[in-house]
């Protein structure tokens, strides 16, 4: 498939491109190839402090008539927009997002499907703000009226990271922008192309300026700076669990509202009844969809011990037969990792299990084929114990560890013997025990949580 120019863009702040203060760019690596293919700007404070100031005095303008107080149908006018650009867009988009961050092409095609879809879904839910504004509350006595308001809160920071590069970005702006906040975006600077794309695109719709900014640039020079800013009202952030714990330290100091979506180490629970195909299928999607750079991958599988060897020896063969390659070939299934750190992480990972005394089933190291890039083999790790770090860690790669169990109270103590409680699955061809199993993990994970909170 034919690659597309890298195209170079500057910073989108109130509604222009303007150069960095300091003037410094990002290279763009492509991770299937290593090499440099553009760059990109990377903002620091002084361009925080600007794009705040436009975030602001959009807000307010015409005290907020234009924007933040202006009707949702107002808005959700430039929402769908911004949509109906994405679909004419779709194949250069795909193209820059799978050159970036290295996800086949055919599902960085899907990801701009879902990119458009979420702009429309939020502009009806602006179209509904309309009528559901004022709506009164029924109140025991006749003294008081009460009725409920909604309102944007204000300037909100948008900090992504790289596995969904622009449809993390999506989740964010489209419902900030259809409630009326003016935002500033911070995506990762392993992957930031596209959501720079989606700045050319807000100004070919006429966005009106500075209702969102785009500042690309590194975490400690630009998300950092922007996630303390006092004049931002609310921080969304969705990345790892140790940024995400440093954001909120510092948002506690400022009282600062925000919201979280962190890292996982997520069990899938595979009983002896099920479809042995079917069920290798699933794991294999779970694992290594998109490399395991997914927060909810189901890397950790808990086999019932009477069926683990049949089950493995498929889920192997599973594994092998998936096409690796450039993302842009066709067929392929997947890519390399999204950059040399990762890929170097990745590998410490499996060697540590394996100094630990766990075995390698399959992959653990580049394949062989392959002789550039970031690509990693599918890897199954056995003989894990519960102190392992493969057990214990999120590895955000394609690495599945196994663990068996003879009892399902003993597979739903292992599925929550974890710190994260981000997702879970279980698969079984009894309904009522796979609804039995989740629900029981549901009230474990709060019971943790409150272990946790509790200190
Ligand atoms: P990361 O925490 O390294 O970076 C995420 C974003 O935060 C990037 O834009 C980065 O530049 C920025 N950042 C880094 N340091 C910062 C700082 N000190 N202050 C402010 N911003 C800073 O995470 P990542 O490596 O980009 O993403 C992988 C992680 O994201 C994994 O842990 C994964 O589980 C998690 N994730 C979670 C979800 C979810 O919905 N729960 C979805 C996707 C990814």
């Amino acid at each position: 498939m034919a690659a597309v120019p890298i195209p170079t863009r500057q910073l989108f702040i109130g509604g222009e491109w303007k150069h960095p203060v300091l003037n410094k760019r990002i290279p763009v690596i492509n991770p299937a190839t290593e090499e440099i293919v553009g760059d990109i700007p990377a903002a620091t404070a002084e361009d925080v402090e600007v794009a705040v100031e436009a975030a602001h005095s959009a807000f307010n303008r015409n005290r907020g008539k234009d924007w933040a107080f202006a009707s949702g149908a107002f808005r959700a006018k430039y929402l769908r927009a911004i949509a109906a650009k994405v679909v004419e867009k779709k194949e250069v988009l795909a193209k820059l997002e799978s050159i970036d961050n290295g996800k086949p092409y055919d599902e960085a095609a899907w990801d701009m499907d879902d990119v458009a879809g979420c702009f429309e879904y939020y502009a009806d839910l602006a179209e509904g703000l309309d009528s559901k504004q004022g709506t009164p509350v029924a109140l025991p006595m006749d003294t008081f009226k009460s009725h409920v308001l909604r309102e944007p809160i204000g300037v909100v920071a948008l900090i992504t990271p790289w596995n969904y590069p622009m449809l993390m970005a999506t989740w964010k702006v489209a419902p900030a922008l259809a409630a009326g906040c003016t935002a500033i975006l911070k995506p990762s600077e392993l992957s930031s192309l596209t959501c720079l794309e989606l700045a050319a695109i807000c100004q070919e719709v006429g966005l009106p300026s500075g209702v969102l900014n785009i500042l690309t640039g590194l975490g400690p020079d630009a998300g950092a700076p922007l996630a303390a800013h006092p004049n931002v009202d609310k921080v969304a952030f969705t990345g790892s669990t140790a940024t995400g714990s440093r954001i909120m330290t510092g948002a506690a100091k400022l009282v600062k509202p925000v919201s979280m979506e962190l890292g996982g180490k997520s069990p899938i629970v595979v009983f002896e009844d099920v479809d042995l195909d079917k069920a290798a299928e699933w794991t294999a999607f779970g694992c290594f969809w998109t490399n395991g750079q997914i927060c909810s991958a189901t890397s950790r599988l808990i086999v019932h011990e009477s069926i683990a060897a049949a089950f493995l020896d498929r889920l192997v063969k599973w594994v092998k037969n998936i096409k690796i390659s450039d993302p842009m070939e066709e067929g392929c299934r997947l890519g390399p990792v999204v950059s040399g750190g990762q890929y170097e992480k990745i590998l410490k990972f499996i060697s540590t299990a394996k100094s630990e005394g766990a075995t390698i089933l399959t992959g653990g190291a580049r394949p062989k084929h392959l002789n550039k890039g970031f690509f990693i083999e599918p890897t199954i790790i056995t003989d894990v114990t519960t102190s392992m770090q493969i057990w214990r860690e999120e590895v955000f790669g394609p690495v599945l560890c196994v663990k068996t169990f003879s009892s399902e109270e003993e597979a739903i103590d292992l599925a929550n013997d974890t710190h994260y409680g981000l997702g879970a699955a279980v698969i079984s061809n009894d309904e009522e025990r796979c609804d039995r199993v989740s629900k029981v993990r549901s009230k474990v994970a709060k019971a943790i949580k409150r272990r946790v909170c509790n200190g």
